[in-house]
Order: C-alpha cells, then sequence, then structure tokens
C-alpha cells in the first residue's frame, strides 16, 4: 500500500484565514488522494486561541512546535528550521502544504531548501494519479495549465481551495518544545530608488513601449506615465535597444504585471509578451498595422502611428 499523505505547515501567527486555508487544502487534497494528512503548527506557545476553532477532525496527527523565536512569524528561516526538526526522516510521496501567498511561497521556498525537497510553488490542483504526486500550475496569466509530477520523495506547494470545514478541534495537538535556537532572520538594507517613475510590480497602470517606438517615443511615454502615475515598462527589443531599464522589461523573461490597465504602444503582441500580462489586465493597444496581433488580445485598440497619438494625448493630460 502506498504511504503518500500531505503535511500542513503553518505558522499560527500568520492568523485564522491562513490556518483554515491551508487545512481546507489538505482536507481536500487528502480526502480526494484517499490519503492520510497531518498538521504542523509553528508558534510561540503551548496556548492559542486559534487551536480549539481550527477543523483538526480528519487529520491523522496534529503538532504544535513550540519556540520563543516563533512568536511573530516573520522569519521564514526560523520557521523553516523548526519545521524541518519534525519533519527529518519523513517517509516517502509526501507533500507538505504551506499557506497560500507571498509569505507562503517564501515558507515553501526556504522548507524546500532546508529539506532538500521539490518546490512546486504556487498550484492551483493536487492530486494523486498513477502512484504519483501532480501539480498544476497556472501560467502566462492563466493562459496556460502546467502539470508537474514530483519525483523526489517531498514536495512543497502553497494551494488555495477553500477554508476548512470546521469539524471541531476534538484531536488535540502534540505540544513539542523544541530546545536551542533558530536561525536569526536576514538582515536587510533599504535604499531609496532614485527612480521618479513607480516599479512595474505592483503598479495599477502600466504604460509600456515596444520596437516600434525610439528615444522620443519613450521620453514622451515617460512624461505620460509620469502624469498618470503610472510605471513605464518595455517590450524586451526595446530594453535591448537601451530605450527602458530591464528592471522594466514586461514578459516571459522579464516582470509579470497583474495591473488594471496595460497600455501598449508599438508592440506587436507576440507570446513572449503577453506572458508578462495577466489575463485580467486591460489592454490598450497602439499600433500602426491594423493586423498586429496585439489587437487579438487587446480590450481596446487604436490604429495610429505614435509620432500623432502620443503628443496628443500627452496634450490632453494635466502637467
Ligand atoms: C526565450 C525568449 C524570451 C523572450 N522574452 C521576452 C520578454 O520577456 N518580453 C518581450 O517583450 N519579448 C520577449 N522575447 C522576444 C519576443 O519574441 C519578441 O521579439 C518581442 O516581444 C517583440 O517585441 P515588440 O513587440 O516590441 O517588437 P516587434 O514585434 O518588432 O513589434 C513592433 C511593433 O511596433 C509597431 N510599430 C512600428 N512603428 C510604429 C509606429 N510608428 N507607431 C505605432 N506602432 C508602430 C509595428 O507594427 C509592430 O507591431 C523573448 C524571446 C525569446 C526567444
Amino acid at each position: 500500500m502506498s504511504e503518500h499523505r500531505i503535511i500542513a505547515v503553518i505558522p499560527l501567527a500568520w492568523g485564522q484565514d491562513a490556518l483554515l486555508a491551508t487545512l481546507g487544502a489538505a482536507q481536500r487534497v487528502s480526502a480526494e488522494a484517499g490519503c492520510e494528512h497531518e498538521v504542523i503548527l509553528l508558534g510561540d506557545s503551548a496556548e492559542s486561541d486559534l487551536v480549539p476553532g481550527a477543523g483538526f477532525s480528519s487529520a491523522t496527527r496534529v503538532q504544535l512546535l513550540v519556540h520563543g523565536q516563533l512568536a511573530d512569524g516573520e522569519n521564514p528561516l526560523a520557521l523553516a528550521s523548526a519545521a524541518a526538526q519534525a519533519l527529518a526522516g519523513q517517509g516517502a510521496q509526501s507533500v507538505l502544504l504551506v499557506p497560500p501567498g507571498a509569505e507562503g511561497e517564501e515558507l515553501a521556498a526556504q522548507l524546500a531548501a532546508q529539506l532538500d525537497a521539490t518546490l512546486l510553488g504556487r498550484c492551483t490542483q493536487l492530486s494523486w494519479e498513477d502512484d504519483g504526486w501532480v501539480a498544476e500550475r497556472s501560467v502566462w496569466g492563466g493562459r496556460r495549465t502546467l502539470s508537474l509530477r514530483l519525483n523526489a520523495a517531498l514536495g512543497v506547494a502553497c494551494l488555495r481551495l477553500g477554508k476548512a470545514d470546521s469539524g471541531g478541534g476534538q484531536l488535540a495537538p502534540e505540544v513539542v518544545e523544541l530546545g536551542g535556537s533558530l536561525p536569526l532572520p536576514l538582515e536587510l538594507e533599504q535604499t531609496r530608488s532614485e527612480q521618479r517613475l513607480a516599479p512595474v510590480q505592483g503598479a495599477g497602470l502600466v504604460v509600456s513601449g515596444g520596437r516600434g517606438l525610439n528615444e522620443q517615443g519613450f521620453a514622451l511615454l515617460e512624461e505620460i506615465a509620469a502624469r498618470l502615475d503610472a510605471a513605464l515598462a518595455g517590450s524586451l527589443p526595446a530594453v535591448d535597444a537601451g530605450m527602458v531599464p530591464v528592471a522594466r522589461q514586461v514578459g516571459i523573461s522579464g516582470h509579470f504585471v497583474s495591473a488594471d490597465i496595460y497600455l501598449a504602444v508599438g508592440i506587436s503582441g507576440t507570446p513572449q509578451h503577453l506572458a508578462g500580462i495577466s489575463n485580467e489586465t486591460c489592454i490598450l493597444a497602439v499600433n500602426k498595422d491594423p493586423a498586429a496581433d496585439i489587437f487579438k488580445v487587446a480590450n481596446v485598440g487604436v490604429v495610429a502611428e505614435w509620432e500623432q497619438l502620443l503628443p496628443a494625448l500627452l496634450e490632453q493630460l494635466p502637467g
């Protein structure tokens, strides 16, 4: 009989949403895969308000690892190191599930590094097929799905499948007091950027140019971006030509943007560029070629030369 199983690893300092989301994923995946699931909670005290309300009823084992350095849950190195102590010597074919979200993805990476496990990352599904775990990941802004078969003994994934069923906390956690000291957080040095424009990541409005523009075109785009409080971006050829810094490249080998609006000027719309734009983003395209591929995905398309359109647009914007 196969010994595959799911192990949820959850820092209690991350709150109830993280707890219930991770338990929810563990419950659903293990029920569909016909396997057991265990829970490892990480905290600084044997008493936690969250534990009694959590749905541990379908878990086969719940451990609460306690250490003073886990109080704020802000040090992924310490969290991963604590969990790794409980996970040492785990049998084959387990997948660790950590809370979905940016913090969880960082913890997943630390766990994978410390346990020599395979990082499956942000998954949309996890299933047991033909005696192996198969994870699905959404790529290219949701336009494609990757199926990853886990070949290593241990995988680490973030998965959001809804909250846990509140089955009551019938299973009391085994409390394990961890001794020694855990790794200290990395020291971060913050420096102020001299850039006057917002970074591409997290921007709500992105103004982007391609090979169809020249230096004058990018100067106009930069001014438009500044007036709209938008981020300036570019395609790979625009970066290669030195018209926009590589930190602002959008695409498969650049950044992924999930802005509300993406203004694409002089960009043809290749799959490599579109891979960097979320499916949810509204694309406004300006291109002189009515047959340009960008018009197939744009929500609004304008057939025009930037030399006419950009100065006219700038004139309309408050200085
Ligand atoms: C492994 C790999 C990774 C890659 N990664 C990326 C990536 O991350 N990002 C990326 O962007 N590309 C990437 N590429 C490159 C990609 O294949 C394309 O070459 C690139 O996206 C094309 O950029 P573009 O649209 O700016 O240029 P083009 O395809 O040359 O399009 C220029 C457009 O400008 C229009 N135009 C010209 N003059 C005007 C004018 N006066 N007014 C208005 N429109 C005008 C043209 O009609 C044309 O549609 C990658 C390629 C590979 C092989």
